[in-house]
């Protein structure tokens, strides 16, 4: 690949992330600043910066944290997301995330309050890749323990819950990471409510095996 068209994929992804930050807002599934965005370009970590508006922020203010390293080096003007560590494990984790979305959604974060994971109560909970979407035991934010938390609750799976904070949904790409964001906050207030009404019927395990292998090929698909 041609040096111009590096920079020109890093120009687009950086781009992407950006409008990521302000979909988010645009779903109501963050608050204020409280989310961020990841994405892996070739060996980095591109991430949005700490603490800036998704309006004040434009593509040169994402930053770019080698993969390689863990000792929170990064490149640009402004410091990353004071989360960054998780996103950067996972992306060193899992080769198969090239994304991470990370939200304080409403409802999936009121479960996660109560260490409550997403059971199987609608079949949608196969888009994150088995019957349950799990909850991560607390840790402080930004720590090397919530970030251990995090990937053992993302096994097998391509999002999870944290207690007492929020959600992590990735994807193979930004498109379908943010999506997989939205989808999680639907279930959680479907299950809510549903809680309010009677008790929730949970799907068995095999029924939400065969969702998820025809979930392989559904949902928005952009270039990886
Ligand atoms: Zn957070």
């Amino acid at each position: 690949m041609k040096k111009q068209d590096q920079e020109t994929a890093e120009a687009a992804l950086r781009r992407e992330i950006v409008e990521t930050c302000r979909a988010m807002n645009a779903l109501g599934i963050n608050q204020g600043t409280s989310g961020n965005v990841g994405a892996r370009h070739r060996d980095s970590l591109l991430i949005t910066p700490s603490g800036l508006p998704y309006d004040d922020m434009g593509p040169e203010d994402i930053v770019a944290m080698p993969l390689g390293r863990d000792d929170g080096s990064y490149l640009g003007k402004l410091a990353p997301s004071s989360e960054w560590r998780f996103h950067l494990d996972i992306l060193r984790a899992r080769p198969d995330i090239a994304a991470v979305v990370h939200t304080h959604s409403t409802y999936a974060t009121a479960l996660a309050i109560c260490g409550l994971e997403i059971p199987a109560v609608h079949y949608m909970v196969a888009a994150a890749g088995g019957p349950t979407i799990r909850v991560a035991p607390y840790a402080t934010y930004g720590t090397a323990e919530l970030s251990g938390h995090a990937l053992q609750a993302l096994e097998g799976r391509s999002a999870c819950l944290l207690a007492n904070h929020g959600v992590i949904a990735t994807g193979p790409n930004l498109k379908r990471a943010l999506w997989l964001a939205g989808e999680v906050e639907t279930l959680a207030k479907q299950y809510v409510l549903a809680q309010s009404l009677g008790a929730p019927q949970i799907l068995p395990d095999d029924e939400i095996a065969r969702v998820v292998e025809k979930f392989k090929s559904y949902g928005p698909r952009g270039k990886a």
